[in-house]
């Protein structure tokens, strides 16, 4: 085990100062004994890759995907049936051209067959299971591979290396992570020396807790910020007419989980003269897709996974037109999913070359995905619903819900529930959302046998009627 993984466990139980006061010791510890063995292998060999050609690395997408898809038939009883009900034979797959062969995986089928699209020859205990409660409102769950988080830190790095991130920066951390030192103390931010992370609270950004944060800054001196452009985007607001704006200067912003809207990114950039860098990924481990140095274009990671863009009728686009993105990861062995439905709407890139002269494929836009929701608490301060994104196994029985606010403080969840959906589910909501807002939203739950789409056809998770 890794040693990050071993203090891990005994950390969440040790006061914040005692942790601050070991953690220079920690550092001395060499980065590959700190993160472990799969992490090093994965980050040598995504240096490793950079250096190779083009069509080198076509071929190793052509060997990691006839792989999976023999794996998946051998030790998957999903795809052994669902390949056996088509006629399709494993032997007729020579390369990647081929996964049209294989029927599309949508998050419907993924809920109905989710234990037999669990691998045999992997150890259940092994696997992590996950749930979202995806930020467009149809939850879902499924499983990933332990090992499979320490190879998606070591992309993530690897993405964040191209603005100047080191495996020992530090950061502002302005996300949805609720952090145990608030509830220990009753603070609105920590500072913890071993993370080297400033984590503030998101779900209250009222004047009075900006102004803490932006002295925490001043003091902290963060050399990224980790978090949501809207959650960031509300910062830059305060600091904008804060008296002396903000002194420090951060290396660059590091955007998480939200499309990045083209006005806010010029903005936070104005705002606080630093590049905001984004990269789109999923928790099912599908496509990791990067900005680069020059371009905010996502370059997708061919050996993380492989993307396809298709139409209403399942056909291949290749032009710039927009359709549905359609991922096959090649990370999680343990609950492999093929040309799985993400909900996401993109479209390529038409350009040939980016000048950073990487060979990736290239997604110009996600669109359709991490609306800007918001909703108002109590005091008047805005709540991104990113950060109240739950992640619970509540939200297998429910098919979908939305946030309706016409009163200030005052919301309620609409739910369509599956068979099963009970009261019990109701208290356990309402608990984990009191939670996350600190009581300063009064939530009501309604169960309905519908929720109604906007007027163009698009489903929206927050129905908001007040002006935000
Ligand atoms: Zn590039």
């Amino acid at each position: 085990m890794s040693v990050i993984n071993t203090v891990k466990k005994i950390y969440t139980n040790i006061p914040l100062w005692l942790t601050n006061s070991f953690a220079p010791f920690y550092y001395l510890i060499p980065e590959t004994k700190r993160y472990g063995r799969v992490f090093e292998t994965q980050r040598r060999y995504l240096k490793e890759l950079e250096l190779l050609s083009d069509s080198r690395i076509e071929e190793l997408v052509n060997i990691q995907f006839v792989n999976l898809v023999r794996h998946a038939y051998e030790n998957v009883p999903y795809y052994h049936n669902l390949f056996d009900e088509h006629g399709i034979l494993v032997s007729s797959f020579k390369d990647v051209r081929d996964i049209k062969k294989i029927p599309f995986l949508t998050k419907e089928l993924l809920i109905k067959h989710r234990e037999e699209l669990i691998a045999t020859n992997i150890d259940r205990k092994s696997l992590q299971y996950i749930t979202t409660s995806g930020s467009t409102g149809n939850p879902v769950g499924f499983y990933v591979d332990s090992d499979s988080t320490m190879k998606e830190w070591a992309y993530t790095l690897n993405l964040w290396e191209r603005v100047g991130y080191r495996p020992d920066s530090s950061r502002l951390l302005f996300r949805g992570k609720t952090f145990w030192a608030q509830k220990n103390k009753g603070e609105n931010w920590q500072y913890d020396a071993f993370r080297r992370e400033l984590s503030c609270n998101i779900f209250d950004l009222c004047e009075e807790n900006l102004e803490q944060y932006c002295q925490a800054i001043e003091k902290y001196k963060p050399e990224f910020v980790h978090g949501y452009m809207s959650a960031i985007n509300i910062l830059c607001k305060y600091i904008e007419k804060r008296p002396g704006g903000l002194r420090h200067q951060f290396k660059a912003i590091l955007a998480v989980s939200e499309n990045v809207l083209v006005a806010q990114r010029e903005y936070i950039e104005l705002i606080l003269n630093s590049r905001v860098f984004s990269f789109y990924g999923h928790s099912e481990r599908l496509v990791m897709a990067g900005e680069c140095e020059y371009s905010n274009e996502y370059h997708i990671e061919p050996l993380y996974g492989f993307a396809e863009i298709v139409d209403r009728n399942g056909q291949t686009i290749n032009d710039d037109s927009t359709g549905e993105l359609v991922s096959t990861g090649f990370c999680n062995k343990g609950m492999p999913m093929l040309r799985y439905k993400t909900g996401d709407m993109a479209s390529w890139s038409q350009k040939v070359t980016c000048n950073c002269g990487r060979p990736h494929k290239r997604i110009a836009g996600v669109h359709g995905r991490w609306k800007q929701d918001i909703l108002v608490n109590r005091d008047g301060a805005l709540v991104s619903l990113t950060a109240i994104n739950m992640h619970s196994d509540v939200f297998d029985k429910i098919l979908r819900y939305q946030f309706y606010q016409d009163t200030v403080g005052e919301v309620v969840i609409k739910i369509l529930p599956r068979i099963g959906f009970n009261a019990v589910d109701e208290t356990k909501i309402l608990k984990q959302l009191n939670e996350k807002t600190q009581g300063k939203i009064n939530y009501k739950i309604e169960l309905v046998d519908q929720i109604p789409l906007k007027k163009n056809g698009k489903y929206t998770i927050v129905n908001q009627q007040l002006k935000v």
